[in-house]
């Protein structure tokens, strides 16, 4: 048995992708003493179609990091398309909350920008640990974690805060018994691979009869080229095996024949890979030394492509919290209760509209639900241009 390797910190973070390095980068930008531990390493990609609404445009913008992820290849976007049938409409992507373009950076690209910009700050960044357990103490108030790096050392981190960032499937959530404050199912399925050598200069979104399609163009003159059904007519997708780049074309054929044409005059370059039945849950966010940020709290169909901007946006509002919790520990009831409130303040029209779209209702519904969406989205990116966070651009005026 070896014995553990320990240390404390202010706050410790589970999970380092676009919630856990984004709260972390934060804190550590406000002078906290911040540790986070990720079972990836990085760069790695994960399972993610990764348009970037543009309240994470605006988040990026702000923290200092979308020069950056421009710098990396991921073109600015410009244009915005929405094909129904015959009808096709483009519009420019209009200068508002600061920004005037939309991105699509790969994932691989992406959280390895927002690690680096955690350990920028200050924050310790440690990659092939996994948790494996949280610490308690008499009163029962989580004080930090256990956890194991990949050649089995153990280790133990002690903390006036614990973050749960760890995704989807977090088992931290599990480990402190956060409630489901609201729930839904949604049987739909998100499908995707990449096309290069075609041109991609707009997001593009295609709808039909329950059916959603769309492109986000990425890296190299590439681009993400996705399809949302409900999961019972993905059938034949799903079982297609090492077929499925072909399966998914026959479906682009029905759903946009104009975006099937031109995904065939392009170079297929991936495997297409995709989730079906994802849960939609609000959970509560705090309780006694724990926060969770990101998937790991809340999470909504990939239907409305809205997590990486819910997970910038609530990694703000945690960090606001856990700094004024930090710097005066007599209010950190206050200040933990106004995470959870200002979170569901920002979730909440979202989530009811990713309800709505992910039920597939007939393609004019859809599409009235697209236009609330938008313009939903716009009013929260102006809510987020609108933050005064000093910590959010401290280290970049510096
Ligand atoms: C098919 C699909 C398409 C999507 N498309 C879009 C889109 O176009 N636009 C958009 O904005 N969003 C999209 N999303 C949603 C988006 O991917 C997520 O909301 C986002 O990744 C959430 O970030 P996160 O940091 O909370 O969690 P994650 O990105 O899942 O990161 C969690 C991290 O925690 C780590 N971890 C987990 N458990 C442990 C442990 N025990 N110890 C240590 N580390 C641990 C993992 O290794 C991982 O790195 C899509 C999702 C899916 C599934």
């Amino acid at each position: 048995m070896r014995s553990p390797q320990r240390s404390h910190h202010d706050v410790v973070v589970i999970g380092s992708r676009c919630a856990g390095a984004a709260t972390a980068m934060l804190l550590a930008r406000a002078g906290h003493d911040v540790a986070v531990v990720d079972r990836s390493r990085f760069p790695s990609d994960m399972l993610s179609t990764h348009g970037i609404a543009r309240g994470g445009v605006v988040q990026l913008a702000r923290w200092g990091l979308l020069e950056d992820v421009l710098a990396s290849g991921a073109p600015a976007v410009r244009q915005v398309m929405f094909r129904r049938g015959d009808n096709q409409t483009t519009l420019r992507v209009k200068e508002r909350a600061g920004v005037d373009l939309l991105v699509a950076p790969r994932r691989h690209v992406l959280d390895a920008l927002l690690v680096d910009a955690a350990q920028a700050a200050g924050a310790q960044v440690r990659t092939g640990v996994t948790a494996t357990g949280l610490r308690r103490d008499g009163a029962n108030r989580v004080v930090g974690l256990d956890a194991r790096t990949a050649d089995g050392q153990p280790i133990e981190l002690t903390a006036r805060y614990v973050v749960g960032a760890d995704g989807l499937r977090s088992r931290t959530a599990g480990w402190v018994g956060a409630r489901v404050l609201d729930s839904f199912s949604a049987d739909t399925g998100t499908f995707y691979m990449y096309v290069a050598d075609a041109a991609w200069p707009a997001y593009e979104f295609h709808v039909a009869r329950d059916a959603y399609a769309g492109v986000f163009p990425t890296h190299g003159g590439a681009a993400c080229v996705w399809l949302c059904r409900p999961a019972a007519a993905l059938g034949s997708l799903r079982a297609a095996g090492s077929d499925r780049a072909a399966a998914l074309l026959a479906e682009l054929d029905t759903v946009s024949p104009t975006l099937a044409a031109r995904v065939r005059s392009g170079r297929i370059t991936s495997v297409v890979r995709g989730a079906a039945g994802l849960p939609n849950y609000v959970r509560q966010p705090v309780g006694p030394g724990w926060a969770l940020v990101g998937d790991a709290g809340y999470h909504r169909d990939p239907i409305t492509g809205h997590g990486i901007t819910d997970a910038f946006r609530d990694a703000e509002l945690l960090a606001t919290a856990i700094d004024g919790s930090l710097r005066d520990p007599a209010d950190e009831h206050t200040a933990m209760a106004a995470y959870a409130d200002r979170r569901e303040a920002a979730l909440r029209e979202t989530f009811d509209l990713t309800r709505a779209l992910a039920s597939f209702p007939p393609p004019d519904t859809f599409v009235e639900l697209q236009i609330q969406l938008s313009e939903a989205l716009e009013r929260e990116a102006d809510l987020l241009a609108s933050f005064r966070t000093p910590a959010a651009t401290a280290v970049r005026a510096a």
